[in-house]
């Protein structure tokens, strides 16, 4: 019989989970609740343990678990602080956390869900109840990541997202490669964005994204051009049949026109309104080059514009 029966008769995992079972991280100073946690799930997940505040963050953004079950009282940095930063970066906000703790007073699981976790469960607990908020939180974070792999759309901006943009950019660059004609890339990063979301908020940070990536969509003309959120803060605009110094031509606009939205930017190190720099990168690709290649070059672009002060484009052509 065929052997991916064995697989299929999983019921708990969807499909990202056929080949790799779901992470778990389990972040507890104490070896015996690790153990108790981890007897609990070593059968269905793959178990990480974390045994303080600060490597639990540290192994969250190297391996982004599916989830993570985190105590609260722990020597060094607690439970809610690492919460909090797990909840501010880009790379862990969307892991679910579930608080798993010896703190029984309300306002402290009030604390623990306005942090942003998913749940919160006491200690002594009942081990088939944890297993089934588990489980039941894993799903779901399984299906969100299904949706928003098959969505072109960037939930926070409402723009096209990186998996757009790959398509787009694999489409275009095959017509460019048989015709001949000039593609021209943009690599664009909000200034010093990090500091604008600690002295703001992240709130007023999504806030900003959204302006920004609306500005940036909007200023592009052409129906063939696409301006997509590439990650975090940084968006990518693919401009077909678009030779090096027109592209120059439309970052320069863009740039001006993130600027002339005047948000306030108190700690950004180059002024004090909300800004941009860009890489621009243009080929007529041949046989032997590839798009890697053209991306590569934008982001080393990017780079510069960021040497050169920020608020700034950079733009370079491919040399074949
Ligand atoms: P640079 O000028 O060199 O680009 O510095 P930077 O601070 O912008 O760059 P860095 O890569 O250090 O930080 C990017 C920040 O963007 C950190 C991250 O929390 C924030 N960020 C990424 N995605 C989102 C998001 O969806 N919402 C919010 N509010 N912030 C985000
Ligand atoms: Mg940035
Ligand atoms: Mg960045």
């Amino acid at each position: 019989m065929d052997k991916s029966s064995d697989v299929n008769s999983s019921t708990l995992y969807t499909l990202s989970t056929v080949t790799k079972p779901p992470v778990l991280l389990i972040v507890d100073d104490q070896p015996a609740n690790i153990h108790v946690l981890t007897n609990a799930f070593q059968d269905e997940y793959q178990i990480k343990v974390a045994k303080s505040g600060e490597l639990a963050l540290k192994i969250a953004r190297q391996i982004q678990p599916d989830l993570i079950l985190l105590d609260i009282v722990m020597p060094g940095i607690d439970g809610y602080e690492v919460c909090l930063h797990l909840k501010e970066d880009a790379a862990t906000m969307n892991i679910p956390v579930i608080f798993v703790t010896g703190k029984t007073e309300s306002h402290d699981e009030l604390r623990g869900l306005e942090m942003g976790a998913v749940d919160y469960i006491t200690k002594p607990f009942n081990i088939p109840i944890v297993r089934a908020r588990v489980h039941t939180h894993i799903r779901l974070k399984q299906q969100a990541d299904l949706l928003e792999n098959l969505a072109a759309i960037d939930g926070l901006t409402h723009i096209p997202n990186r998996r757009q943009a790959d398509q787009v950019l694999a489409t275009e660059w095959k017509r460019a490669q048989r015709g001949q004609i000039p593609l021209s890339v943009m690599m664009i990063d909000i200034d010093c964005f990090k500091q604008y979301n600690d002295h703001y908020g992240h709130a007023a940070g999504d806030d900003c994204l959204q302006r920004v990536a609306h500005t940036l969509s909007s200023a592009l003309l052409r129906p063939a051009d696409l301006m997509a959120r590439y990650g975090g803060e940084e968006f990518i605009a693919v401009l077909p049949e678009t030779p090096l110094d027109a592209a120059q031509c439309v970052g320069e606009r863009l740039r001006d026109m993130v600027h002339q939205l005047s948000i306030p930017h108190e700690k950004s190190t180059n002024n004090d309104l909300v800004s941009v720099s860009l890489g621009v990168s243009s080929i007529i690709p041949t046989d032997t080059m590839t798009l890697e290649q053209l991306l590569v070059m934008a982001d080393k672009l990017l780079y510069q514009a960021k040497k050169n002060g920020r608020n700034t484009v950079v733009a370079g052509d491919m040399i074949s």
